[in-house]
């Protein structure tokens, strides 16, 4: 399977994920313009999208997602509560309601919704699987319940919140109403809490730890870095910014975690990675 993030903060959302032929989109939460120039950095063709699946309502979830899907005409996988809450009035042919637990298959791809906290109508987050490999997206994570630690320990390839850091939001500008709502169990999980989770519940299958979805004012790039790095010796390691999109991933079924691509401004750059750190023979 090959993955990436397009854009991972607190003011966008966007990640990629295929096999073979069959592509999908988690989340659009940038605007049209901006996935089309990182998808070209990426190499990757929005006409070849075959779904969009929406975790859940909030601006940094779906911005981008009306224009898109209209554009390519890409079928939207939503729940009623996230559409509703949406406010978006999408044409009826693209829309696909489904429960937060469903379970769809696009081609080879099986995506699989996973129920969670979060202060949106019906948020879910969702584990994507080839039948081999499972490649989980978990972001705003009001809490870590019991359907983010099963996740985490049958995850191969893990995008994690890390949303902030505790003294940054303590000691920031944000109101106190903001704060509390945050780290109230419906918002978001700190720096800390997802350390806890990703050590407490690892697995060895796991590969690969991607943190995503920091928040611009409260979280930076290095203290995350300095806080998961010393537990990740052995795996795959990244962080996914709203900067820029990260490298294209592909993990085979041996486990095998390669770059295929790294997104600089020439398309044709195709680096097979030294980074293929750890390979496994499950
Ligand atoms: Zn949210
Ligand atoms: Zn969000």
């Amino acid at each position: 399977m090959k993955y990436c993030s397009i854009a991972s903060g607190s003011n966008g959302n966007c990640y990629y994920l295929a096999k073979g032929e069959d592509a999908i989109l988690i989340d659009i939460g940038i605007n049209t313009k901006h996935v089309e120039i990182r998808m070209a950095r990426l190499g990757i063709d929005p006409a070849s999208i075959k779904a969009i699946f929406i975790t859940h309502e909030h601006t940094d979830h779906i911005r981008g997602l009306s224009v898109f899907s209209k554009r390519y005409q890409i079928p939207v996988y939503i729940t009623p509560g996230s559409y509703e809450g949406s406010r978006l009035h999408m044409p009826e042919h693209l829309i696909h309601l489904i429960p937060p637990n469903a379970q769809v298959h696009i081609g080879k791809l099986k995506v699989m919704g996973i129920p969670k906290f979060h202060d949106a109508k019906e948020p879910c987050s969702f584990v994507v699987t080839d039948g081999k490999v499972n490649v989980s997206i978990m972001t705003d994570l009001g809490r870590g319940c019991d359907n983010v630690k099963h996740v985490i320990q049958h995850s191969d390839v893990l995008l994690l919140e890390s949303n902030f850091d505790e003294q940054l939001l303590e000691n920031g500008r944000y109101s106190y109403f903001l704060k509390n709502r945050i780290r109230s169990g419906w918002g978001h999980i700190s720096n800390t809490t997802a350390l806890e989770l990703f050590l407490e519940n690892r697995k060895p299958r796991l590969k690969h730890l991607i943190l995503g979805h920091l928040s611009g004012e409260n979280n930076t790039v290095e203290l995350v870095n300095e806080l998961f790095r010393p537990h990740c010796d052995e795996i795959v390691f990244s962080i996914a910014t709203r900067y820029e999109e990260t490298e294209m991933f592909e993990i085979d079924e041996h486990k095998q975690i390669k770059v295929v691509s790294v997104a600089k401004h020439v398309q044709t750059t195709l680096v097979y990675s030294e980074t293929i750190i750890y390979t496994s023979s499950m």
